[in-house]
């Protein structure tokens, strides 16, 4: 039975699916792990993650190929990434192949919900990690819930991509040097939220940030990486301990590598910006964005077409949709069948 959803209505909000995945870690071991129907937990409410922050999550997508099949791509990815946060907020670690089975039985049982191909749509999978066990002194939970949903999710373009005007907030940094910008956690996303709304009131639905130590470095956008696009042709992405190493950018990369782009990857000075012949956000929401205006401070830089992508971008773009829908050959083995 298909699910009766208008697939070119659909956006990116929550929708109730057949189930979710959920696994509890006890005594030093991962439990087997159940499908749930039920969107709700029964949670102690002396619970880590609701104190204390031991909370992570993960985004990642699945797609029905052009062959019909369903894939996800670069699940192990993030995979690991999901495993290094939870070392970093010492958490029980959920392992690579109870992650990626995680991913094939959920999917799997939610497959009508899979947006059909050519409708631009995919199924988001969100992975949540979070210290279930009560604790009430500051310490790690003895016990952790593994949580794997999926929701679908539109096309974000309907018709080509469009760009949008950035802000720089000189009055609040993402992530410290040596803090946890470059795990994927809750905690950064409930700090973020201030500035975020801040930005979206004055006209900007994305902010870029710098560097925490002196505001001379590029370091992300919110919630995605920053790409430049030289003049000769140059893939440019910040490097930096602070950011959050995002699955799109490293696919990106070796999209442009194969498509015979130097790739640099190091750190980025603002005042370089202005220089870039094309600029955008990536993430696995949306690939990319691309940015035509960055202001700081009130002074405007313009980048890129004023309304529409640059060549380049465009050109990554393509590619990148076209191997996750299974219409450009996946020579990094990137997608999984599930
Ligand atoms: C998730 C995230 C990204 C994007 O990573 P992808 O793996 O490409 O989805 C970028 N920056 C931050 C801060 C993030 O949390």
């Amino acid at each position: 039975m298909t699910a009766s959803i208008e697939w070119d209505k659909l956006g990116f909000s929550y929708l109730q699916t057949d189930c979710h995945i959920r696994y509890t870690w006890r005594d030093g071991k991962w439990d087997e792990g159940r499908l749930e129907t039920e969107p709700y937990l029964n949670l102690h409410i002396a619970a880590t993650c609701l104190h204390y922050g031991q909370a992570a999550f993960e985004g990642l997508k699945a797609f029905t190929c052009k062959d019909g099949k369903i894939r996800a791509f670069r699940a192990d990815m993030n995979a690991r990434r999901m495993a290094m946060t939870a070392r970093r907020i010492c958490m029980a670690e959920v392992p690579e192949t109870l992650f990626l089975d995680a991913v094939r039985r959920v999917v799997d049982a939610n497959r009508r919900f899979v947006p059909p191909y050519g409708t631009g749509g995919s199924l988001y999978v969100r992975p949540l990690l979070i210290g279930s066990g009560p604790q009430i002194g500051v310490n790690p939970s003895g016990e952790y819930t593994f949580i794997m949903m999926v929701l679908p999710v539109g096309a974000y373009y309907k018709g080509g991509l469009k760009p949008v005007r950035a802000v720089v907030l000189d009055d609040y940094d993402r992530a410290a040097p040596q803090g946890t910008g470059h795990v994927k956690i809750g905690g950064n996303y409930a700090a973020s939220l201030q500035p975020h709304l801040l930005a979206h009131d004055q006209g900007y639905p994305v902010e870029l940030y710098l560097d925490a130590r002196e505001h001379r470095y590029v370091e992300e956008f919110g919630t995605s990486n920053f790409i430049g696009i030289t003049k000769d042709g140059r893939y440019v992405t910040p490097k930096s301990p602070s950011i959050l190493a995002s699955v799109t950018n490293d696919s990106l990369q070796q999209i442009a590598r194969d498509l015979g782009l130097p790739v640099e990857v190091r750190p980025v000075l603002f005042s370089e910006v202005k220089e870039f012949a094309e600029v955008a956000a990536c993430g696995t929401a949306v690939v990319i964005t691309p940015v035509n205006e960055i202001v700081r401070n009130g002074e405007s830089i313009r980048v890129g077409p004023a309304d529409g992508c640059g060549p380049t971008l465009e050109k990554l773009y393509r590619r990148m949709t076209g191997i996750q829908y299974g219409e450009i050959a996946d020579t990094h083995g990137w997608c999984m069948e599930i």
